[in-house]
């Protein structure tokens, strides 16, 4: 029998529902809303269609959105500026960087000078420490914090059983597995993380009950590297070229869903998966710092 498909949409939509009660109870008691700043350098295309669709779901929750977009070739003490600017700004208490940035730009002095409670991308080292050590204060990063939600909401039990990821970035892979490793709802899992050195990289899928694919290829996994009933959450995002459409490509996850969806008990599509429940995480990590920062000054 086909798997279930868990609508990351569908959840998101839901998601955002509540935290819109959440923004209005903030304007009331606060008297100014939630903040949101992001900064795009450069004018790739996929940025900034990423940074629109947050800036979309900031202002269609109530929050402020303010949308920096900077040149290409600024340079890195320009663009420290504009953050030490934003760390002090009261009207903002989230503040998120696009990434990639352009090469003459060191990443991890940029993301190391956002305050760590305006970050609400969790990419700060204070924030990847504070959630390493299950401390609920951290903002945690937004694609992980999005499937630790997808798995509870949809009563995934995870505590005793093994959960396989299958890459080590820093903002997917790594968290991914500290999170299912800690204590509590959406944790307490035994922990398998591959990455590209992994040998037989089947028999360690094959092995999982919860597999979740942040590898960034079309197709990674197939039918024969999971287990008959795997819960299947597809993080990856990728252009495919496809004449049959109007942009000449289409999204893909990671794994060859059709195949896949066959032998799974549960499986998330692309897009329409993870993709929008990063989203909804970034609005409520926005909503999260703004009630701390205002907490702080309380
Ligand atoms: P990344 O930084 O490129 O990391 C990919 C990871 O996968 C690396 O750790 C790499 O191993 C590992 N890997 C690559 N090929 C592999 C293979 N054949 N076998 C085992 N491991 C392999 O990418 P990322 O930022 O984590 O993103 C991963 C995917 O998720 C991308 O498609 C991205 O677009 C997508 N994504 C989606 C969302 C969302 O909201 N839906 C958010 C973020 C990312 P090494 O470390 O050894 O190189």
């Amino acid at each position: 029998m086909a798997a279930e498909i868990i609508s990351g949409t569908e959840m998101a939509r839901t998601i955002r529902e509540e935290l819109r009660i959440g923004v209005e109870e903030f304007k009331r008691s606060v008297g100014r809303p939630p903040g949101l700043a992001t900064v795009l350098v450069g004018s790739d295309p996929a940025s900034q269609a990423y940074v629109r669709m947050k800036k979309r779901a900031a202002v269609d929750l109530g929050m402020y959105s303010r949308q920096i977009e900077l040149d290409r070739e600024i340079t890195e003490d320009e663009l420290l500026g504009w953050i030490e600017g934003l760390n002090a700004d009261p009207d903002i208490h989230g503040i998120l960087v696009q990434l990639p940035l352009p090469p003459q730009i060191r990443k991890n002095r940029i993301l190391e000078a956002i305050h760590p409670a305006k970050d609400v991308d969790g990419f700060h080292p204070i924030n990847v420490g504070r959630m390493a050590v299950g401390d609920p204060a951290a903002l945690a990063p937004c694609t992980p914090l999005g499937v630790v939600e997808m798995l509870v909401r949809s009563g995934i039990q995870t505590r005793g059983r093994h959960a396989v990821v299958v890459g080590r970035s820093d903002i997917v892979g790594k968290p991914m597995g500290s999170m299912l490793l800690g204590t509590g709802p959406g944790g307490d899992a035994t922990v398998t993380v591959t990455h590209i050195l992994t040998q037989d990289l089947a028999s360690h899928t094959r092995m999982a009950d919860i597999l979740i694919v942040a590898a960034g290829h079309p197709s990674l996994i197939t039918a024969d590297m999971v287990k008959p009933g795997v819960v299947v959450i597809d993080v990856g995002v990728n252009r495919v070229a496809d004449s049959s459409r109007e942009k000449g490509y289409r999204l893909t996850g990671d794994v060859a869903f059709d195949e896949v969806r066959e032998v799974a008990s549960v499986i998330t599509p692309v897009p329409g998966g993870v993709g929008p429940m990063t989203i909804a995480m970034l609005m409520s990590n926005t909503l999260k710092a703004a009630r701390s920062l205002n907490r702080a000054m309380a």
